[in-house]
């Protein structure tokens, strides 16, 4: 009989380990990648023996893969980019809520799910790139300024099929409602100088080549071609200042619902959200640290001081879907 239970003891614990991690072990799927996340698990498991184990892929591709492994799952961590993804990953029962008074004291409101299930981790903003050549500063001012007539075939725009600017387009029916955005969105698709681009920096290369005068970027893809080129003819406008603020975004993350590891995937989400990780997390893409705490890497802090908008960035997942609707309608490809 002692033999039988020790057998069905020890049948137990392989079933167990083969369901997950080692206990002093963590997956984390990472939607952002290597270089930028390996050095600070590195840092984080010199700190405290806890090893990572990571895999990288597109958001969506580690979604389902979530969705698909259901509560089989061996992630604990799920780190993503755009507050539509993690909502989406909520919207999908795909994160647990937290209670954790070291995240909600790091990350702001407004950076975070309501719930609790999903935490910002670095700030992207979203604002306006002009040529100072042939844009005139003073002309500028939002990004529903964008819409008029004044930049008729001057303005570049990277495709609708982003999720960033999905978030953007979001905010701003939050802002204004679906019929004023609309007309905005079609003034857009009106002052187009090219075919909307596959992404940021090719935006931003258009202006510099001067295809057009204006566009809408991230401003990390600024960052990287300003760091190669210190001379490149293109400069950051701070959108909305006065008038709703930028729109910012986060990378961010949550730990996964059938997680066997959860104090320590709350651990590691509490060490990102804190002091040096913030600095590497920030300073590694040209982010904004989430933690208000923590100063910006001194290339970002020389793009000035600006006034962020605070709508809580759930919204953007909330009406992400309309977003896609409207843009569509209003002939944004
Ligand atoms: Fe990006």
């Amino acid at each position: 009989m002692r033999n039988v239970k020790l057998m069905l003891v020890g049948l137990l614990l392989t079933i167990m380990s083969g369901c997950g991690a080692p206990d002093a072990e963590l997956v984390v799927y990472s939607a952002r990648n290597e270089p930028l996340i390996k050095p600070m698990f590195d840092r984080f498991t010199e700190e405290t023996g806890i090893k990572v184990v990571f895999v990288t892929d597109k958001a969506e591709v580690l979604m389902q893969r979530l969705q698909a492994e259901d509560s089989n799952t061996p992630a604990d961590v799920l780190l993503t980019v755009d507050a539509g993804n993690l909502w989406w990953a909520t919207q999908n029962d795909l994160l647990q809520p937290l209670e954790s008074a070291v995240l909600t004291e790091n990350i702001p409101e407004y950076l975070r799910d309501p719930e609790d299930r999903w935490f910002g981790l670095s700030v992207r903003a979203r604002t306006i790139v002009y040529s100072p050549e042939r844009a005139d500063a003073r002309m500028l001012s939002s990004y529903e300024g964008l819409a008029d007539p004044m930049w008729r075939g001057r303005l570049c725009l990277r495709t609708s099929k982003k999720v960033y600017n999905q978030s953007l387009v979001a905010m701003l029916i939050a802002e204004h409602g679906e019929a004023k955005t609309e007309q905005i969105v079609k003034g857009w698709v009106a002052n187009l100088a090219a075919d909307v681009f596959a992404n940021d920096t090719a935006v931003i290369e258009a202006i510099a080549a001067g295809q057009c005068d204006v566009g809408i970027v991230n401003t990390y893809y600024f960052g990287r071609l300003e760091r190669d080129n210190p001379a490149l003819p293109v400069k950051i406008f701070w959108a909305n200042q006065g008038s709703g603020g930028v729109h910012v975004n986060v990378s961010g993350g949550g730990v996964v619902r059938d997680s066997r590891h959860v104090e320590n995937a709350t651990r590691l989400l509490e060490w990102l959200s804190a002091g040096e990780a913030q600095s590497m997390f920030a300073s590694s893409n040209l982010e904004f640290p989430a933690n208000p705490a923590i100063a910006a890497d001194p290339a970002v802090a020389a793009w000035g001081q600006f006034e962020a908008s605070r709508l809580s960035l759930a919204r953007a997942g909330e009406l992400q879907s309309a977003a896609v609707r409207l843009m569509d309608r209003a002939g944004y490809r």
